[in-house]
C-alpha cells in the first residue's frame, strides 16, 4: 500500500530505529527497512556502547530508557591515565553536570542491547511497518513522494512509495551515492585493535571508562555488563601489520600482559579490527531523500560519539518530519536540521574525536606534561569540569544547535 504520508526509514540500526520509534508515537506512519533478520541482527561486531546523558534524554523520552538501564552500567566517573605507571591523571565525575540534566552519568549499553530492545518496541508498534530481510537498492523522488526499491525476503523486487526517505544504512549508504553527495574528510592509516576480556580491572583503580594516554600504545578501557561480564580493550596498530597476526590468541595475550601484567592468562572472549574513518556528507539532504546517523558522518570512538550524534540526528529529524507532516510546517525546515547537525558533526564530533585521538597518543614530552597538566587543573575545578563535561557529554554540542536558525 502507498501511504503518502509515510515515511520510510532504511536500516534498522539504533538511528534508524530511534527515528522510527519517534515518528511513530507522534502518530506518524512509517517503513522501516532492514536487510538483517532475527537470526542475524544481534550479530554484528562490537561497536557502540557509552550512551552520555543528553542522548539518554532522548532515548527516555520514547520509553527506551527504562528498557536498556538493566541491561547497562551506570558510570559517572571516567579517567584519564597514563599507561607506563598506570597513574591517574584525571578523573572526571559527572555529577558536575546534576542541574544540567536527569541523567548525570553514562550508561554503558552496547549497540546490540540497544538494537533488541527498540526493535522489539517497534515490532509492537503498529504505526511502524518494519520489513527485516529486505534489502534497499535504490530510489527516485518526485514533488511530493519517494519510491524506495527493495529486494523482499522471497528476492522479488517491490517498490515502497511514502512521503521522505531516511537513509539510516550506516556509512555505506546507497543514498548518499546515488545522489553522489561526496562523504568529506579521511580515513586513518592504521586500524584499531578491539579486545573483548572477562576480567575485573577496578581491582586495579580503573573506572568503567578510561582513556589511557602513551606515546607509543595508547589504549581505552571500557566495562560491559555480562553475563560474562567483559571489558573492551583498544589497542594502536601499524598500517602494514598482518591482521591474522594481530588477533592470534598468543599475540593478544602478550599485548595484553603488556598493558597489564597479571602474570596469567586473560580470558578472551572476542576480538577484532576496525579502521576507522572521519567524514563528514556534504549535504545532509538531497530533495525529500535525507542522511542521518553513519551514513551522514563517522569518526573515530575515541569520546564515544558516532551512535550518540547519530540518535541526535534522528530525534532533531523527527521533530522536523513531524513539524511537516502534522503540523503544515514548510520542508525548508529540514534545511535548518542540516544546518544545525552538519555543524554539530563538523564543529563537535570530528573535531573533539581528533582531539581525543592526538591527546592520548601526543609524542611531545612537554606537550604531554601540559595537556595532562591541563586535564588535572580542569577535573580539579568544579566550573571547568563542568564546561568540559558538557561537551564531551554533547550537551553543549545540541545547545549550540538550538541557536542556529
Ligand atoms: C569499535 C567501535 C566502537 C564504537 N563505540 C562507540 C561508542 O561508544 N559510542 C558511540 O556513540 N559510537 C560508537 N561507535 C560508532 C557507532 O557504532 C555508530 O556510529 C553507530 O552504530 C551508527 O548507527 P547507525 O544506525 O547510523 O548505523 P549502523 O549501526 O551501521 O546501522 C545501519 C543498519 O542499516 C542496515 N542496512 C545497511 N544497508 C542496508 C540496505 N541496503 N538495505 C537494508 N538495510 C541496510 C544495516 O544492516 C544496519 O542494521 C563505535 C564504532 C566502532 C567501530
Amino acid at each position: 500500500m502507498q501511504r503518502q504520508d509515510r515515511v520510510v526509514v532504511v536500516g534498522a540500526g539504533p538511528v534508524g530505529l530511534c527515528l522510527a520509534l519517534a515518528l511513530a508515537q507522534a502518530g506518524i506512519p512509517v517503513c522501516l527497512i532492514e536487510q538483517l533478520g532475527d537470526h542475524n541482527l544481534l550479530e554484528q561486531v562490537p561497536r557502540a556502547g557509552t550512551n552520555h546523558p543528553a542522548t539518554l534524554e532522548m532515548l527516555d523520552r520514547i520509553g527506551l530508557y527504562e528498557k536498556i538501564e538493566p541491561r547497562g552500567i551506570i558510570a559517572p566517573v571516567f579517567h584519564y591515565r597514563e599507561r607506563h605507571d598506570n597513574r591517574l591523571i584525571a578523573a572526571f565525575d559527572h555529577i558536575h553536570l546534576k542541574d544540567d540534566t536527569a541523567f548525570p552519568y553514562v550508561l554503558q549499553c552496547e549497540r546490540i542491547k540497544i538494537v533488541d530492545e527498540a526493535m522489539a518496541m517497534a515490532k509492537a508498534h503498529p504505526l511502524i511497518d518494519l520489513r527485516l530481510l529486505t534489502t534497499f537498492t535504490g530510489f527516485t523522488q518526485g514533488i511530493d513522494g519517494v519510491t524506495a526499491r527493495v529486494v523482499d525476503p522471497a528476492g522479488e523486487a517491490e517498490a515502497i512509495g511514502g512521503s521522505f526517505l531516511v537513509s539510516c544504512e550506516g556509512a555505506r549508504s546507497i543514498v548518499r551515492k546515488d545522489v553522489g553527495i561526496a562523504f568529506e574528510g579521511f580515513t586513518y592509516a592504521d586500524r584499531t585493535l578491539n579486545v573483548e576480556v572477562a576480567y575485573d580491572f577496578r581491582q586495579h583503580g580503573y573506572a568503567e571508562r578510561n582513556y589511557i594516554s602513551d606515546p607509543t600504545e595508547w589504549s581505552n578501557l571500557f566495562h560491559w555488563k555480562g553475563p560474562p561480564d567483559r571489558w573492551r580493550v583498544h589497542f594502536p596498530t601499524a598500517p602494514d601489520d598482518d591482521a591474522e597476526a594481530l588477533t592470534q590468541p598468543a599475540a593478544l595475550q602478550v599485548r595484553l600482559q603488556r598493558f597489564l601484567a597479571t602474570g596469567r592468562d586473560f580470558d578472551i572472549v572476542a576480538s577484532n579490527l576496525y579502521t576507522v574513518h572521519q567524514r563528514v556528507a556534504q549535504k545532509f539532504r538531497a530533495g525529500r531523500a535525507i542522511l542521518a546517523g553513519d551514513s551522514a558522518h563517522v569518526n573515530s570512538p575515541i569520546g564515544a560519539m558516532g551512535m550518540n550524534s547519530g540518535i541526535h540526528d534522528a530525534f532533531n529529524l523527527a521533530d522536523k518530519l513531524t513539524a511537516i507532516l502534522r503540523r503544515g510546517a514548510g520542508e525548508d525546515v529540514l534545511d535548518r536540521y542540516e544546518r544545525q547537525r552538519r555543524h554539530v558533526a563538523v564543529q563537535h564530533t570530528q573535531a573533539q574525536t581528533m582531539r581525543n585521538k592526538r591527546l592520548l597518543a601526543e609524542q611531545d614530552p612537554l606537550t604531554r606534561q601540559r595537556n595532562h597538566d591541563d586535564l588535572r587543573r580542569t577535573a580539579d575545578d568544579p566550573a571547568r569540569a563542568r564546561e568540559f563535561l558538557l561537551r564531551s557529554s554533547l550537551i553543549a554540542s545540541l545547545r549550540e544547535a538550538e541557536r542556529i536558525e
